[in-house]
């Protein structure tokens, strides 16, 4: 029996590696291992549950067991990977050593950890996984008020989507308005707008939550400017960061991400990852159409075809339904200026550079129909 391709991570980018694989290898073994419960289930619609009226049961859409029968594969659940040994190529899994014949990286990102003082941080929810779901509307039951850390992609989301379950929400970040890293101002004004007049969500901005502290069934949130609110539980959403501890331990090259080139392949050559894990020929997008496509080229790759991973231009919805939004962001070091066009809660924003060729763009309300004429304009990502 060969030693099996091993992947580390039943996430979207794990599964979906798996799905694409099978299409073109039904025999090579194929081995996952895992450190949440192996559900397959889709992390976008984490921050949509109360909107679609999903619990976490609801959102799960198929068992470890099921996803192994589907992808003829063996799964090893709430497992967590302590070392590769890439010379020996072998993982070692609780004082247990496996030998793989090529390993895929499909670890994640972590959430980043708020620096709170107080005897209530501990009890701040963050969500990752639909476990971690699970226990948060656990957590909500019989509760009215939330307060959120952080008014970015997921922030807002949460914000939009626990008021439509009825929950009275604050939150509060560091930049001016919501969404600011994404959204030039007018755009993030008409969502910021929208989720304070029709979901009544009260920001607080240019501060930050320094302390959560128990005070009988709720908690005192304090902020840095000194304003002091309550509220029954709090959710903390400042974004995430590659998970490369694994990685950086077994001597693969690391920046933002694994160092990857476009076929997906470490510094080791039988050692390869995507999805949000992955910086792949120096991009770390942490969304799904990017992961998609790496599934699909390494599938081909380890099926014997090496094929490299191509991005095409790929906006982003923001999932706020009281202001729809869709983003391009411009690249970061992108030299070009924006133009707007608003009426206040519909906004067309393009920036383009001195040549007038487009690179990104922001629309909100009635201007996200514009999304696939602008998209058919922007250049790839990775051509
Ligand atoms: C609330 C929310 C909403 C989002 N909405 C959107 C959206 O609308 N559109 C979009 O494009 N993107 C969205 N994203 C981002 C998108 O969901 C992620 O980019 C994608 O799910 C990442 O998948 P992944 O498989 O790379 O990582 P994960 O889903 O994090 O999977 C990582 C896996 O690795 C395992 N693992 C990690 N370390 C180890 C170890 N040492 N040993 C064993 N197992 C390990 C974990 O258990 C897990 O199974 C959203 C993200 C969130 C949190």
């Amino acid at each position: 029996m060969p030693a099996p391709i091993i992947v580390i991570g039943t996430g979207l980018a794990g599964y979906n590696f798996g799905r694409e694989f099978r299409k073109a290898d039904t025999e090579t073994p194929l081995m996952y291992i895992t450190s949440d419960d192996g559900r397959s289930y889709s992390k976008p619609m984490l921050s949509t549950g109360f909107t679609k009226s999903k619990t976490a049961e609801d959102l799960a859409m198929a068992t470890a067991d099921e996803m192994a029968g589907h992808l003829k594969a063996s799964i090893r659940t709430m497992t967590h990977v302590d070392t590769i040994n890439a010379s020996e190529q072998t993982i070692s899994v609780a004082g247990e050593s496996i030998k793989y014949s090529k390993l895929v990286l499909a670890v994640g990102a972590k959430c980043i950890e708020a620096p709170l003082a107080g005897d209530g941080a501990d009890d701040v929810y963050v969500i990752n996984d639909l476990m971690d779901y699970g226990q948060f509307r656990e957590g909500l039951a019989g509760k009215k008020k939330v307060f959120i850390i952080g008014a970015g992609l997921i922030g807002c989301e949460y914000a939009n989507d626990l008021s439509n379950g009825e929950f009275e929400v604050e939150a509060v970040d560091p930049m001016s308005t919501v969404l600011a890293n994404l959204l030039p101002e007018q755009a993030s004004q008409a969502v910021r707008h929208a989720l304070e007049t029709e979901k009544n969500v009260k920001f607080h901005f240019g501060t930050v939550a320094e302390s959560v502290t128990k005070s009988g069934d709720d908690y005192e949130i304090r902020l840095k400017n000194g304003t002091t609110t309550r509220a029954d539980i709090v959710l903390s959403a400042i974004g995430v960061r590659a998970s490369t501890a694994l990685a950086e331990k077994a001597g693969l090259a690391i920046n933002h991400g694994i160092v990857v080139n476009r076929e997906l392949q470490t510094n080791d050559a039988n050692i390869y990852a995507l999805g949000d894990c992955a910086e792949v020929d120096g991009q770390l997008l942490y969304y799904v159409m990017p992961l998609m496509a790496c599934a699909r080229a390494l599938a081909k790759t380890l099926s014997g075809t090496a094929t490299p991973v191509c991005y095409g231009a790929m906006p982003v919805g923001i999932k706020v339904p009281v202001c729809p939004t869709q983003v391009s962001p411009p690249p970061r070091d992108a030299e070009g200026e924006w133009e707007v066009e608003t009426d206040g809660s519909n906004v067309k924003a393009t920036f383009r550079n001195s040549a007038g060729e487009l690179l990104g763009f922001a629309l909100t309300g009635d201007k996200v129909s514009e999304k696939m004429a602008l998209q058919k304009q922007l250049p790839s990502i990775l051509a």
